[in-house]
């Protein structure tokens, strides 16, 4: 309580504060206790949840009890766990509770990391982080990172600034309405989609983001991303960005980022590294390699938020001259104006203007589990991996799909007798649907070439041996059954 006069009181703590935000720590503490407890997939029908909660929110508030106890009874049923320790599809991911704690404490400050004044900790902590991380990864010295959401925005954000270093003047004048060169992303079939996403937000179109050919390891080929960009040359195109990927979302195969440097160094084209998922295993001194070659890059990112032990959302952009981006995104109107001086006002460094208190939260893990931690669960999980890959490559019914150098596994059921691709790929869907069904398990899947797969990724640092045995069970259960 706080008296600002004779006769004027705020009451800035309600009296239950304490007993609220102690009830939803018991709440945590129970359910990453045991987050295996719930089925890791839901089995509720689309609109089902929509339907146990009223029309319209309630005129009168009412009791944190009551909302806790609907939080419990009706949403907590239809949530897919992905602190579950046999959650292994898509990119596996887990929050450390320390992350959880910080999340608390940056709601409660709540304040808008935009200008260096709107808050001076959060400013000045982030540009630490960064360092840190940075050093960490073995992300060269001179280079600076900056928080984004996601990697699809810190994507969007590289590309801007490569096209703002074309010098077209685009900021200003814009692509419509006058003679613009058509502009070239070069990727591959097995980059992300985010980049597809960026080229339509920005103005590039789908149909100039270009699919250099890949090897049978599925790594981009710099021969043919050399002829590509002479093609587009020739035909009066202007090539605008490499995008080049470490651990790409369907296999984890690592694109030759070296040759593709030397390429983009030469031809005077923006290098973009999407190190999203793999990124963190640079912390291993046998995985250091991932980081070859992008001291010749202009940007990488990489994802706390998926194999850092961080919660959503955190991505790291890591800049070799940070004022690119600026120069992109830096428009300051009279009522954000400063007299700071030298700092960095992180709003002038993408599309928006009020950012998260996300440095915390980073601070926190970073110290609490400590590098060395990290680096042994990383470990863990690329050994969980290789071992799950043995099991499968030993059993003459199934089969590895694609190399798997880190912690995913893309493989399928490929019993004696079965060779049609289109039958394998309806039963290796049958069983994906039927190995989800189960609430013990999620996998995911996706396509290489013609070929379905499924995929298993570990990084929740809850899965043990035994889970990836369950796993391994599960599969060999359900494939039976789906066959018979
Ligand atoms: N890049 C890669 C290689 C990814 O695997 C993903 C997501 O899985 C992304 C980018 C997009 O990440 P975000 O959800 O942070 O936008």
């Amino acid at each position: 309580m706080v008296t600002l006069g004779a006769n004027l009181t705020i009451v800035i703590r309600t009296h239950t504060f304490e007993e609220d935000f102690a009830r939803v720590g018991r709440w945590i503490e129970e359910y990453l206790g045991e987050p295996g407890r719930y089925p890791v997939l839901p089995s509720v029908v689309p609109g089902e949840i929509a339907s146990a909660l009223p029309d319209r929110a309630p005129e009168e508030g009412e009791p944190f009890e009551r909302i806790m106890e609907d939080f419990e009874r009706i949403i907590v049923p239809g949530i897919t766990h992905w602190n579950h320790p046999r959650f292994f599809a898509y990119f596996a991911t887990s929050a450390a509770p320390a992350a959880i704690a910080a999340e608390a404490l940056a709601a409660a400050l709540d304040v808008k990391v935009m200008l260096w004044r709107t808050s001076p900790s959060a400013a000045e902590l982030e540009s630490v982080v960064m360092r840190w991380l940075g050093r960490l990864m073995g992300v060269p010295e001179s280079w600076t990172g900056i928080i984004y959401d996601t990697a699809s925005v810190a994507g969007f954000t590289a590309l801007a600034a490569a096209r703002e270093s074309l010098g077209l003047a685009i900021r200003e004048d814009g692509m419509s309405g006058r003679e613009v060169p058509a502009l070239r992303v070069y990727a591959t079939a097995q980059t992300h989609s985010h980049i597809e996403k960026a080229a339509i937000a920005l103005g590039i179109g789908r149909r100039n983001v270009v699919a250099v050919p890949c090897d049978d390891a599925y790594r981009m080929d710099p021969a043919a991303l050399e002829r590509a960009i002479a093609t587009d040359r020739r035909a009066g195109m202007q090539p605008l960005a490499i995008v080049a990927t470490v651990g790409t979302t369907s296999t984890t195969s690592i694109d030759p980022v070296s040759q593709i440097a030397e390429i983009a160094q030469r031809e005077r084209i923006w290098l973009h590294v999407d190190a999203a998922y793999a990124g963190v295993a640079a912390m291993l001194p046998e995985f250091s390699f991932l980081m070859d070659g992008v001291d010749r890059a202009d940007s990488l990112v990489v994802n706390p938020h998926k194999w850092l032990f961080i919660p959503m959302d955190l991505s790291v952009l890591f800049l070799r001259d940070e004022s690119t981006v600026r120069r992109a995104f830096s428009l300051v109107p009279e009522y954000l104006t400063t007299t700071d001086g030298n700092v960095r006002n992180y709003m002038d460094y993408g599309i928006q203007l009020g950012r998260r208190f996300r440095a915390l939260k980073l601070w926190f893990v970073l110290r609490h589990l400590g590098a060395a931690q990290i680096r042994e669960r990383l470990r863990d999980h690329i050994a969980l991996a290789q071992r799950f890959a043995q099991w499968v490559d030993e059993d003459p019914q199934w089969e590895t799909m694609a190399p798997h150098p880190l912690s995913l596994v893309c493989f399928r059921y490929h019993p004696r007798g079965v060779d049609d691709e289109e039958r394998l790929e309806r039963l290796n869907a049958a069983l994906l649907d039927a190995v989800n069904a189960t609430g013990e398990m999620f996998i995911s899947h996706t396509k290489l070439g013609a070929r379905y797969v499924l995929r298993l990724a570990i990084g929740n640092f809850r899965t043990t041996r035994s889970d990836v045995e369950a796993a391994w069970a599960i599969l060999q259960r359900e494939a039976e059954r789906v066959t018979r």
